[in-house]
């Protein structure tokens, strides 16, 4: 699968139009279950190596309107994997404790260790967008009154691009995607989580207030893009009508960046080589 089409070019004015979130190529939903069977495969083997190498950590974000499919994404995608070299954050409304702090705090501690590969399901891009879109909790965060002026959402999107840009230095790949889902299939979508008893406790009342601020979120959304799809971290915005074809692209485009590191397992030091020739030995001698 090409990936370009899903990139959001770095220093560009991104509009979300010109990205379909029902696009699927000419793939058919069972052979993209197919080949997503055979991405979770592979991606099981690249975590192993990225956990015995233990150097690179791998950080996956995800941001989206309610009902896009993070979640099951999540699930999907990372069916295969090692639990224990793999983490996922959800980020929620920030606790007292947090707003007492600087808005990366807590994402700064639930970073991934090296070897690792952590999830956050939303992040701190929720600063530049639901924080946006509702300035009231701007009021909450008790900014110093000279620090809190128009120019803030600018202000963040820099911080964040360094943030970012410290962390690619360091070993810790982020890689961020954007599920896509238009309109009208979230209207299908939260019916259906109406409709079905089984699925009731997914929608919240608060889901349908944040639909109604639709448009504010888009141009919310654009703004991010535009801003902070670098070279070192670009965004994928990801079609996400087709949870089939969501599921196979983020699976592909994680592996790919994974094959791109050209991890090894690490290499043993002579000593460590005499040490596993002398256990061998000796387990050899056992009667
Ligand atoms: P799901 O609905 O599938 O369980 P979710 O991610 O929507 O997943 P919720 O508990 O419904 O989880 O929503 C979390 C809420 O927390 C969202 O409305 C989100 O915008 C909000 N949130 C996350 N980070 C921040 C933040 N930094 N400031 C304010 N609100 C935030
Ligand atoms: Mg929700």
């Amino acid at each position: 699968m090409k990936h370009e089409p899903f990139i959001a070019t770095p220093n560009s004015t991104i509009k979300l139009k010109n990205f379909d979130p029902k696009y699927s190529g000419s793939l058919d939903k069972k052979t993209a279950q197919l080949e997503l069977q055979a991405g979770v495969e592979r991606l099981a083997a690249y975590q192993n190596v990225l956990y015995a190498q233990n150097s690179y950590a791998l950080l996956i974000i995800f941001q989206a309107m309610d009902a896009a499919g993070k979640d099951s994404t999540i699930k999907h995608v990372m069916s295969g994997v090692n639990p224990q070299g793999c983490q996922v954050y959800s980020f929620k409304k920030p606790s007292d404790e947090e707003l007492d702090h600087d808005y990366l705090w807590r994402s700064a501690r639930a970073l991934p260790e090296r070897g690792r590969i952590g999830i956050f399901n939303r992040s701190y891009y929720e600063e530049v967008l639901v924080v946006r879109v509702h300035p009231e909790l701007l009021a909450l965060q008790k900014l110093p009154p000279a620090l809190n002026h128009k120019k803030i959402w600018d202000q963040r999107f820099e911080e964040i691009n360094n943030f970012e840009k410290y962390l690619v230095n360091n070993g810790i790949i982020v890689l961020k995607f954007f599920l896509h889902v238009s309109k009208e299939e979230q209207k299908k979508r939260f019916l259906d989580r109406i409709n079905q008893p089984e699925k009731n406790w997914k929608f919240s009342a608060s889901d349908a207030k944040e639909r109604a601020a639709w448009d504010e979120y888009m141009s919310a959304y654009e703004a991010v893009f535009s801003h902070t799809s670098t070279p070192w971290s670009p965004w994928y915005i990801i079609p996400a009508d087709q949870k089939w074809f969501t599921r196979l692209a983020v699976s592909d485009i994680i592996c790919s960046k994974l094959k791109s590191l050209n991890l090894t397992y690490p290499t043993m030091t002579q000593q460590h080589q005499q040490d596993l020739l002398e256990a061998k030995k000796v387990l050899e001698q056992e009667p």
